[in-house]
């Protein structure tokens, strides 16, 4: 579609990408109707603000297709199996994700996309990818979830060379068309399948970030899903699977030797069979699962061509975000750590592989999620484990089955207060030398608004009970 006027563009969903893409659709000439679910004061008062412009806004009928509706744009979080989507597809019309509507509205000489996908490790990635990028001179910007929004990328008044694009598998679902520069898919673990359906439709969504890539299929070589869905993938001519590895790098690899991250994929020099990039140390922090999101965003940033000095004055220039296994303090000899980020068993396996001995708060929204592989796993590490949150039966059940000498104080609490009573059961079972994690392997709603939340309520509760010991 390149002329808009007299299009008649259904956008399903106020809010993050709906608002904005109706907007900008409207601002193209096209004749622009949002529906959505919901009929609260917020999304009036956001109904307000579009029909002033002249948009059609539809309260509390998500359901119901517009008449002469040519193309619907949808929230990439809407479930496919809605019945708004049924009926587009009965009527033969495409459905274009924030993703796709993006990359179609691009111009001409717009930027390559650098597309970074998998379960976790996708912010950190894709910020210390452009953080690498920048080191190398380009004008980027870290795309998605954080920073940048792809909209505002795409259409804004900012030049780029290249973006670092972070996508879901939400947006993946929707976004047929989207063929990036080079991508990667980091790991692969079950997450949302209640929206996908199955592990498998979740994968494949995943996989999608590879189709037509032009120069570099990135893969996880110790995740050999990743890999299968490179194999899978039907890309450009002359395009190449580059694999990513703690250890020791194969040929057309990046990897680990020494603690130096070196790369076997992109060799400028052809005396050699190896280029160092950076140290493990130019990593915060050097958790094994980070250097492999460093890595990876190697991996792009060398299959765009750039020098391996850029990735090492890149990745020192990198910090993370919060809640990402950040530290929050230290007291009477224990080390608090906030994961809050950790919002599925796969993230929580990260961090609770990183310490020892841990006292673990975990506990919230499972979304379909199973513990008992997430508990065996770290049994030996742990000192103590205090539950939170709606879904803590899961968790204590499996730590029944795979750690029954571990001590369990089970909270029975989803109220703000709990986090205060949690720290302090955590401090009472641990000794000088411990760690105190916050690795909730849960969403976080049923107690916070998001995990922000839930990080900073943890942090506020140490620093009292730091205080209170003063
Ligand atoms: P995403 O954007 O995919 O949610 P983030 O970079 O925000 O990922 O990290 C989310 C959480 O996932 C972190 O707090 C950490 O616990 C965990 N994590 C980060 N990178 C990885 C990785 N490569 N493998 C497993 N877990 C990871």
């Amino acid at each position: 579609v390149t002329d808009w006027q007299g299009k008649h563009v259904t956008v399903a969903g106020l809010g993050v990408s709906g608002i904005p893409a109706a907007k900008a659709l409207h601002g193209l000439g096209a004749t622009v109707t949002v529906v959505n679910d919901g009929d609260d004061e917020r999304a009036r008062a956001q109904a307000a603000e579009l029909e002033a412009l002249g948009i059609t806004v539809r309260l509390g009928d998500g359901a119901t297709l517009p008449e002469s509706t040519d193309l619907v744009v949808t929230a990439p979080g809407w479930r496919p199996d809605k019945p708004l989507f049924t009926a587009a597809r009965e009527a033969g019309l495409e459905i274009w994700g924030d993703v796709e509507l993006a990359w179609r509205l691009r111009g001409p000489d717009a930027a390559p996309w650098l597309a970074v996908t998998g379960t976790n490790g996708k912010t950190t990635t894709v910020q210390m990818l452009a953080s690498i990028l920048k080191a190398a001179g380009l004008r980027t910007a870290a795309v998605g979830n954080i920073g940048v929004s792809l909209l505002d990328a795409v259409l804004g008044d900012e030049e780029y060379d290249v973006l670092a694009v972070e996508l879901s598998s939400y947006q993946l679902h929707w976004a047929p068309s989207l063929r990036a520069h080079s991508a990667v898919v980091l790991n692969l673990a079950p997450d949302h399948l209640d929206w996908h359906g199955s592990m498998e439709a979740y994968a494949k969504d995943k996989g999608r970030v590879y189709e037509g890539n032009r120069i570099a299929c990135v893969y996880n070589v110790a995740d050999k899903a990743t890999e299968d869905l490179v194999r899978e993938a039907d890309v450009e001519e002359g395009c190449r699977a580059v694999g990513f590895t703690l250890g020791t790098p194969g040929p057309s690899q990046l990897g680990v030797v020494d603690g130096i991250l070196v790369d076997r994929a992109f060799v400028e020099n052809r005396q050699k069979n190896a280029q160092e990039l950076a140290e493990v140390t130019d990593i915060d922090p050097p958790a094994p699962h980070n250097v492999a999101n460093a890595l990876a965003a190697a991996a792009l940033a060398r299959a765009f061509g750039v020098p391996a000095k850029a990735v090492r004055d890149g990745l020192r220039a990198f910090t993370p975000d919060a809640h990402r296994i950040a530290h929050v303090a230290d007291v009477d000899g224990v080390t608090y750590i906030d994961d809050s980020k950790a919002t599925n068993t796969h993230a929580a396996q990260a961090s609770l592989a990183a310490y020892e001995p841990i006292v673990w708060i975990a506990g919230g929204l499972a979304k379909g999620a199973t513990f008992d592989e997430l508990v065996a796993g770290a049994a030996k590490r742990l000192r103590g484990v205090v539950l939170i949150g709606a879904d803590r039966a899961l968790i204590r059940e499996a730590l029944a089955r795979h750690a029954p000498e571990v001590p369990v104080v089970d909270l029975d609490r989803t109220d703000t207060g709990a986090m205060l009573a949690a720290v302090r059961e955590a401090r009472a079972l641990a000794q000088p030398g411990d760690t105190v994690l916050l690795a909730p392997a849960c969403a976080s709603m049923d107690m916070f608004v998001n995990y922000n939340r839930r990080g900073d309520a943890f942090a506020q509760a140490v620093r009292e009970l730091a205080a209170a010991d003063g």
